[in-house]
């Protein structure tokens, strides 16, 4: 990896359209808040960014849906998602909003700038008109039969049952969904802006080609986008949204197209958190257009063609900005359901999807975050399952880790005074789990580094079973009766692994984290954009003999069974959003 200064971490804008739920955070969130939090630990300047998606059909429909305005919709739903971030630990640096006025700003002048390079044109298209209510019906406001299929409820644009998309006069049988609209649509022409993706067949072909290191499944679905570019409306006829900056009869009734203005959203929250932490207007130039920065983009796969294809060529066709180092892309978070005994997708209308708020009302977010780390859907889909989600929980972390820790610091604290004790001399065994430390946290430094997870969680889990091998090979409940000698330098050998367990979790669960650095007295360096000390390859420093432990505190409580099978019962009975 080239040596970069800085890296600015994006997670895709959520709709603010409804709760955030686990199959979000599985799949943007808390992949991005791991990476963020080890490169923090690590001293290295960073800075995440997040914000809301608040413009869009689906934001106007619910307003039309329950008789209120798109701002009151947005503003529940931002404000109930910031909060089910801020609980679980997700750390952003700011988490803003795309119906500011300083997105206006942003996103008109990303259009200007493309218009000016020759990148956007005019096109008159046939499009959906209400007669009746004196409107035209975007996308989602009409619904009519699948052309390709023939599913009954496509939308305008899509369908949801074959993937398909298509222009709005293919759909066959048109009918509106707005409440009270008895009319037909009818076909009516309407002026639209389309970016001209064609043009940047060669270059992004060029930028993809040289990212070898990007996960299979990214490269795959942008490859075949770029193999097959068209030009794409980035305009609405709708009253929500930002102005086309455009003077002109013909930019009347019309907004910018939502999927063009919310990547752009990462750029606005970042001029945001200059101003808001007195950085000054121009400290987002730094993290977007110096070339020793580095971007990255956390997203769920149905969000790859636009951060790694559409975003990158709105980017490419202005001067300056540094193109995303890697898309980190993942696969869903799918449901497994106990009656059925298969797999199924999360959705609303099945009402099986389990929302962040109401995870929350049950379990500490350690719990939460160790599960879906521990599954996260990297290369494959992967499922929620509640045994699973016990037993993983129970087996791994409280069984290993929290098991070991709690044996490890209870008896030293009453051994020896509540404090390290001074070790004797080392065995070969000492040795070699004393080696196995720096061993087993540059491993998982490295699969961190790759953007690999699950497989970072494991290693940290092994070193847990490491130690507790050596814990339960050295007896030193046994040996205390004995040798005290003996048994003090086991403890300081479990002491020194507490320590770097206490290090290494930090980005995976950060409450066990502090509890554990409170209990060692250790320090955890949480740097951020600034950068700071290195707190990472502190796991490897040695805690000296005599330094003062607290006595210490059960990190990871173990999950009830009866309880588990309550959930899971109020789950299925659709109760967990
Ligand atoms: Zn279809």
């Amino acid at each position: 990896m080239p040596d970069f200064k800085r890296t600015l971490v994006t997670s895709a804008l959520p709709y603010a359209n409804g709760h955030i739920h686990l199959g979000h955070i599985a799949g943007a969130y808390l992949p991005a808040d791991i990476y963020v939090r080890y490169l923090r630990i690590k001293g290295a300047p960073v800075l995440y960014i997040g914000g809301s998606d608040e413009h869009g059909v689906p934001i106007t429909l619910t307003a039309l849906k329950e008789g209120v305005q798109p701002r009151d919709v947005v503003d529940r739903y931002h404000s109930a998602n910031a909060d089910a971030f801020a609980r679980l630990g997700i750390s952003y640096d700011i988490y803003g909003r795309t119906s500011s006025e300083l997105h206006v700003d942003t996103t008109q002048s990303f259009f200007r700038a493309l218009d000016a390079a020759g990148y956007i044109h005019q096109e008159d298209m046939e499009l959906w008109y209400s007669e009746q209510l004196e409107r035209f019906l975007p996308d989602r406001y009409v619904k009519g039969t699948c052309p390709k299929c023939g599913y009954e409820d496509a939308n305008g644009d899509e369908c949801e049952n074959c993937g398909a998309q298509y222009a709005a006069n293919e759909l066959v049988s048109p009918r509106s969904v707005i409440p009270g609209d008895a009319s037909s649509p009818v076909l009516r022409s309407s002026r639209h802006w389309f970016l001209d993706l064609p043009k940047f067949t060669d270059r992004l072909k060029a930028w993809l080609d040289s990212h070898p290191e990007w996960r299979a499944n990214v490269k795959g679905i942008a490859n075949g986008w770029v193999g097959d570019l068209r030009s794409r409306c980035i305009t609405r006829d709708t009253d929500w949204g930002v102005p086309i900056p455009i003077d002109g009869p013909e930019a009347e009734g019309k907004r910018i197209y939502v999927w063009f203005d919310a990547p752009i959203g990462y750029v606005t929250n970042t001029r945001q958190w200059g101003m808001d932490t007195d950085r000054g207007e121009d400290a987002w130039q730094a993290w977007w257009k110096d070339e020793s920065s580095r971007l990255l983009h956390f997203i769920g796969k149905d969000n790859v063609p636009f951060h790694a294809v559409i975003f990158p060529a709105m980017l490419m066709g202005q001067d300056g900005y540094v193109l995303a180092d890697n898309v980190v892309g993942n696969e869903y978070l799918n449901i497994f359901n106990r009656q059925t005994g298969k797999s199924e997708k999360g959705s609303k209308s099945r009402g099986n999807m389990i929302s962040v708020r109401w995870a929350l009302e049950q379990f500490a977010p350690d719990v939460i975050r160790y599960y879906l780390c521990a599954i996260a859907p990297e290369s494959k889909d992967s499922d929620f399952d509640w045994d699973d989600f016990m037993h993983r929980y129970n087996g791994e972390l409280c069984d290993v880790v929290g098991n070991f820790v709690h044996r490890s610091l209870t008896m030293t604290v009453k051994n020896f005074d509540g404090k390290v004790p001074q070790p004797g001399a080392f065995d070969a065994e000492d040795q070699a789990m004393l080696d196995a430390i720096p061993r087993q946290v540059d491993e998982i430094a490295e699969a961190l580094d790759g953007f690999r997870f699950r497989q970072a969680l494991e290693r940290f889990i092994d070193l847990g079973r490491k130690a507790n091998v050596y814990f339960n090979t050295k007896e030193p409940w046994v040996t205390r009766k004995t040798d005290m000698e003996r048994t003090a330098t086991t403890l300081y050998v479990c002491t020194q692994v507490v320590k770097a367990l206490c290090h290494t979790m930090a980005p995976f669960l950060p409450d066990g984290a502090a509890k554990l650095a409170g209990i060692l007295g250790v320090a955890l360096p949480d740097g951020g954009p600034d950068g700071g000390a290195d707190g990472w390859n502190a796991a490897k420093e040695t805690l000296a003999a005599g330094a003062a432990l607290q006595p210490p505190k059960v990190l990871f409580p173990k999950l009830d069974p009866d309880y588990i099978a309550e959930l899971a019962e109020a789950h299925q009975r659709g109760e967990g959003f």
